[in-house]
């Protein structure tokens, strides 16, 4: 449905929520998607559906790279033409519901989804691929069991067998999650944090890894062959075409961000000759990766929220000087005992500084881990206490803000 013929209400509510998102924005209140998609559905509740249907939409969940894939795979879907999208990680039906209504007429649409709203969200978009990245545990005090979000994943996508998967053949819980649904296609962009999937979610019996593969001891779940394959420097495709991937991002991590993209672009008939060069347009995402200069020094953002984010941001990191920095507020989850489910290890050798509201949590933690680290009161006093070069900052949730903030909002 074109937004030229929604209903009435629709009509209604879809202006509103625009004119809600820039007032808000104006006001300085953030990038206003939260709140304009919330009028919008109090108005109409039909809303996320009314301006889903007619798209062509791609699904992105996972607890971990969702923002960035959505952002990569907006990008190459950009191939084909116009495409709406969540770039801001408000990834709630609000935020979808906002970002719709704001990009007004698009044939595609790419929505980053938080696990919890997967099945209402497929329920009132209909979309044509889910990328499912991973799953593993996120703050301690607010998160479900991995394995009933699997479970949950697994139960709502049997319904849905129209809908085409693009999976991660590396997490356990991703090939049992979709293993129900006919249309699947795995890729593999490793998986560094194993400690949320030892036991087979289908059985309860161990799960055994070697050279990249694993299996259950106890039934027939194993990893599938995948088709699209993170090597190097590029991405194998399923015709075992050899890509070469020039990203501004860092890591290995986005690399296999990148084969997502590719993968889901391809299941909307994009050739990775066509989609491989507009992944490099991505720079930062959400002022993630973001870098910024200061006094000679060169300040690079890294997000890391939950114990598989904070191995994947050590990989990132150049080894450089590193501030770490931990606040415990709501967004962040109140207790800080995955920082024991952490490996600091890493860090050893690097200049090391904390600061943040739980530096002290964090001091205890190094210390076992015999990684030395100097405390800091301010971002400032973190910048006069480097040489010239490269800072790295990795930090939780509300910390990451803060030092944005502190960046006058650099993105
Ligand atoms: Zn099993």
């Amino acid at each position: 449905m074109t937004q030229g013929n929604l209903p009435l209400r629709a009509k209604v509510a879809t202006q509103v929520s625009r004119t809600a998102a820039a007032l808000s924005r104006a006001a300085g209140r953030g990038d206003g998607s939260v709140i304009g998609g919330w009028i919008g559905l109090k108005i109409d509740p039909d809303l996320l559906e009314h301006l889903a249907a007619g798209r062509a939409i791609a699904l992105v969940s996972g607890t971990n790279g969702k923002t960035t894939t959505t952002r990569l795979t907006a990008a190459a879907l950009g191939v084909l033409g116009p495409v709406a999208t969540n770039s801001f990680g408000a990834n709630m039906p609000t935020g979808h519901t906002s970002a719709l209504a704001k990009a007004g007429d698009t044939p595609f649409a790419v929505l980053e989804v938080d696990e919890h709203y997967l099945p209402q969200v497929i329920e009132e978009t209909r979309p044509r691929v889910i990328a499912l990245l991973n799953l593993s545990r996120d703050q301690l005090d607010r998160a479900k069991e991995v394995a009933m979000m699997a479970q949950l994943w697994r139960t709502t996508l049997a319904k849905h067998p129209e809908v085409a998967i693009v999976g991660n053949a590396d997490d356990p819980m991703i090939v049992w999650a979709a293993g129900n649904s006919p249309s699947v296609t795995w890729f593999s962009a490793g998986q560094r944090w194993q400690d949320d999937s030892w036991v087979c979610p289908e059985c309860g019996s161990t799960i055994e890894r070697q050279d990249g593969q694993w299996w259950c001891t106890g039934c027939p779940l194993r990893r599938p062959a995948p088709q699209w394959v993170v090597e190097d420097d590029g991405v194998l495709d399923p015709t075992g075409a050899w890509h070469l991937i020039r990203l501004q991002l860092p890591g290995r991590v986005n690399l296999g961000n990148a084969a997502t993209a590719l993968a889901v672009a391809a299941a909307f008939g994009i050739r990775p000759l066509q989609a491989v060069p507009t992944l490099s347009s991505v720079a930062s995402v959400a002022g993630r990766y973001a870098q910024v200069d200061r006094d000679g020094r060169n300040i690079r953002l890294l997000l890391a929220k939950n114990p598989a984010s904070w191995l994947e941001a050590f990989d990132m990191a150049d080894n450089a000087p590193t501030l770490l920095s931990i606040n415990a507020r709501d967004p962040d989850g109140l207790d800080t005992s995955w920082l024991f489910d952490v490996d600091f290890s890493p860090l050893r050798g690097r200049q090391v500084l904390i600061t943040g509201d739980r530096a002290y949590d964090l001091a205890v933690r190094l210390d076992v881990n015999d990684v030395p680290f100097r405390h800091v009161q301010t971002f400032g006093e973190a910048i006069a206490s480097v040489p010239p070069g490269r800072l790295e900052v990795i930090a939780n949730y509300t910390a990451f803000q803060d030092i944005r903030a502190e960046l006058d909002r650099v993105n």
